[in-house]
């Protein structure tokens, strides 16, 4: 069977979008303390370019996780594999999600992060899946919304490639 990557999302519309979403974040974020919190593996690309678009003093924290779920959908039970590296009490999260999906990994994140309390969490995708929504989740910050297809590239993978693409793409098997 051979596979063939058809990009959705070309990097110049990527760097394009996230540059606007870290000056809409800057504007609204000043004087505040921000913590971008990136969720991992799949945000790392986004966060890494997120981050160099505001032009704000933050912490930047790393939460690994795991969602368990067969094949290429997931089950919404979350396991925190790697836990923030210091707490967040007073301070203003912005989480940053590469997908979301049926939303169930974010709802979770955003229970846990509120017994922590934080001065105020938001959250920050690049991709929504509206078609796949199982619970609804507040998107503060949105990139891009798509069809119900399963994307890779720019951090996202499948069987853990394809993380490297510089652009979100499809992976048609034929
Ligand atoms: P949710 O809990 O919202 O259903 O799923 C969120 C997680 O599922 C994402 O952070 C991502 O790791 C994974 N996921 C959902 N859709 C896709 C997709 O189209 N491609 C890839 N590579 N991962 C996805």
């Amino acid at each position: 069977m051979t596979q063939r990557i058809v990009t959705l999302i070309s990097e110049t519309d990527i760097a394009k979008r996230v540059k606007e979403l870290g000056a809409q974040i800057a504007g609204e974020y000043k004087g505040k303390n921000l913590v971008l919190v990136c969720v991992l593996k799949g945000s790392f690309v986004f966060t890494a370019d997120l981050a160099r678009a505001i032009d704000l003093p933050m912490r930047i924290e790393f939460l690994g996780v795991r969602s368990y779920g067969e094949g290429t959908s997931t089950s919404g039970v979350v396991q925190i594999t790697q836990d923030l590296s210091r707490p967040i009490e007073g301070e203003d999260i912005l989480i940053v999600e590469d997908i979301i999906d049926t939303g169930l990994t974010i709802a979770h994140l955003l229970d846990l992060f509120r017994t922590r309390h934080p001065n105020s969490i938001k959250t920050c995708a690049l991709l929504h899946k509206p078609a796949r929504t199982r619970i609804q989740v507040p998107i503060d910050y949105l990139g891009f919304t798509i069809e119900d297809a399963f994307v890779v590239g720019y951090g996202l993978d499948w069987a853990e490639k394809y993380r490297n693409l510089p652009s979100i793409s499809v992976v048609e098997s034929g």
